[in-house]
């Protein structure tokens, strides 16, 4: 383990279960204090594989590829920190964890009951990614279900602030976060655990190396928007506007589902991603709002 200047951490000797969405969210969160850890189990929400276009921009013949890589980058990455780490895995295709919400919750409730950790690490309520919001959404529902409830503390991803992406802060919306700086031996580790992911070498160098920050996971009203529009995944093109998150949500709290709504948000995800500019698809949108929303 490394000796660290600063604040103890809270997560030294810790049974550590990180729930995150994409397969390189838990080094670039939490990397560099995974040696202080007792144990190490990591379940990823969703395969990590986006669209066929960015599989074969990325160079890969399938999604199926793509996925089985970043799976491989990821045990990889982890590898280089000398902690064996526990994988467990969802499979829920990447970008639309919103609209499999239900059935992540109970898989999370069987996955926290099993794996019984002391702390549970995940994604901040953020607007950065629809899929990061998704899984706090989802854990935070769980963890309410369950008898045992380990405490739930998250790492700070990034989000829009005015017309820039912040990485590595929190929205001004819960406890005063902790900071974990990181020593020169902790920032040459994790830039060696980050150079495995090669098929996401872009994305992950965007991400400061100087520390890493933590909070106690606030109470959220996921019936409103992180903080207010546009999110950072409207503006991706990702086809996810901030009420159709909204609804999904919604709907993952009701016993009963209107399966006529959950047709209708996945046909809006694909229209707005694949044909964004089609005048029959938007005129159509504007004609049939979403439960009365405007969303278009
Ligand atoms: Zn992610």
């Amino acid at each position: 383990m490394t000796e660290r200047a600063g604040p103890a951490s809270p997560f030294t000797d810790c049974h550590v279960l990180m729930i995150v969405a994409h397969q390189d969210d838990e080094v670039l969160g939490a990397g560099a204090q995974f040696n202080s850890f007792d144990q190490l189990s990591i379940l990823h929400v969703t395969d990590g594989a986006g669209s066929m276009r960015e599989a074969r921009a990325k160079g890969f013949a399938s999604l199926a590829a793509y996925a089985a890589a970043r799976t491989r980058e990821v045990r990889s990455a982890v590898a280089e920190a000398g902690v064996p780490a526990v994988f467990h895995a969802l499979g829920v295709r990447c970008l639309e964890a919103c609209f499999h919400l239900p059935s992540i919750i109970r898989q999370l409730e069987r996955a926290i009951a099993g794996v019984g950790p002391d702390i549970i690490l995940t994604h901040a309520y953020e607007g950065g990614h629809q899929d990061h919001d998704a899984v706090a959404f989802a854990v935070h529902q769980a963890i309410s279900h369950l008898p045992l409830k380990p405490p739930v503390w998250e790492f700070a991803g990034y989000h829009r602030s005015g017309s820039s992406t912040v990485r590595g802060v929190f929205l001004p919306n819960g406890e005063p976060p902790l900071w974990l700086p990181l020593t020169e031996a902790d920032r040459a580790l994790k830039r060696q655990m980050l150079d495995r992911f090669h098929s996401q070498l872009d994305v992950v160098a965007q991400f400061p190396l100087d520390g890493e920050l933590f909070r106690p996971a606030p109470v959220y009203d996921f019936a409103q928007p992180p903080h207010q529009r546009p999110l950072g995944y409207e503006l991706e093109g990702w086809g996810i506007p901030a009420p159709l998150w909204l609804t999904a949500a919604r709907e993952a709290t009701k016993t009963e589902r209107s399966w006529r709504l959950v047709v209708r948000l996945r046909w809006e995800m694909w229209a707005r991603r694949f044909h964004p500019d089609s005048p029959r698809i938007v005129n159509l949108m504007r004609a049939t709002p979403l439960l009365g929303r405007r969303v278009w």
